[in-house]
């Protein structure tokens, strides 16, 4: 099945990235309807004008509620639908994980709306909420950027590389960090076997597939405790073996 995605922004370069490697493969077989807009396509002045001054004063400018209206009536289904969302990129949002991803991944149309200046007028966001479309305001992380294009650039490789058949194989997409495990993955290590003096750890070369195995978890176990302990006490105590919690 495929997804569509509408990027909004009033820099629709800045996602020219998205013909590229694996999403650029993705849209071009068809998985990935990508579409990217310019936000001033939908102002009515011959300035073309998408901000103003911020009511309360204040530094800065703040995105017009109309123009966005305009765009999103337009983008948006007139019905709510259950399958298609509003995706809002916001340092203030709640922030954007690999359950996001995959939450945003099940839906069947997102349409991303990327804020510049102060951010877009918060009637917007209130107006589509109350009408009862799905509305999701994500932050990608706590630092603030220009814009909500670099964003939308995140959430759509997110997005992208879990829709069937965009990674070659699905098993590496249960493996990695921040999957099924709540583990960081293990290091990897490809040929030569020794290079600089530093060398493959023995066990990945012994063929032995239950003690690889267990060496992977191990190392995956320890990052992860050295690294991101908060994954560790959100661990389910219950998918923990005896082995595990000696490491
Ligand atoms: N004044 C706003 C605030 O403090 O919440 C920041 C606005 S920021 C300069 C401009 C735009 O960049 C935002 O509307 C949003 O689209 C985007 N943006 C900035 N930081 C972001 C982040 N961490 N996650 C997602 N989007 C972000």
């Amino acid at each position: 099945p495929e997804v569509r995605i509408d990027v909004v922004t009033i820099f629709p370069d800045y996602l020219a990235a998205l013909d590229l490697s694996l999403v650029g493969k993705a849209r071009r077989a068809g998985l990935l309807d990508l579409r990217v807009h310019d936000l001033r396509d939908w102002t009515t002045d011959r300035h073309r004008t998408v901000d103003d001054t911020p009511f309360g004063g204040g530094a800065g400018m703040v995105m017009r509620p109309d123009v966005w209206g305009r765009a999103l009536d337009d983008l948006l289904p007139t019905a709510p639908d259950p399958a298609v969302r509003l995706v809002v990129p916001t340092p203030s949002g709640r922030v954007f994980t690999q359950r996001g991803a995959e939450e945003l991944a099940s839906a069947e149309h997102l349409v991303v709306a990327c804020g510049r200046y102060e951010g877009i007028d918060a009637r917007v966001v209130e107006r589509y909420r109350a009408e009862g479309h799905p509305v999701d305001e994500l932050s990608i992380g706590d630092y603030v950027l220009n814009g909500g294009e670099v964003a939308a650039l995140v959430m759509v490789e997110a997005v992208g590389r879990l829709l069937p058949g965009v990674v070659g194989n699905p098993q590496s997409l249960v493996e990695e960090s921040h999957g099924a495990a709540g583990l960081l993955e293990y290091p990897v290590y490809t040929k030569p076997p020794s290079w600089q003096g530093l060398e493959v750890p023995d066990v990945l070369l012994s063929g032995h597939h239950a003690r690889i195995e267990r060496w992977r978890r191990d190392r995956a176990l320890e990052r992860t405790a050295r690294r991101r302990p908060d994954l560790v006490d959100a661990l389910d105590a219950e998918a923990l073996d005896a082995r595990d919690r000696e490491v």
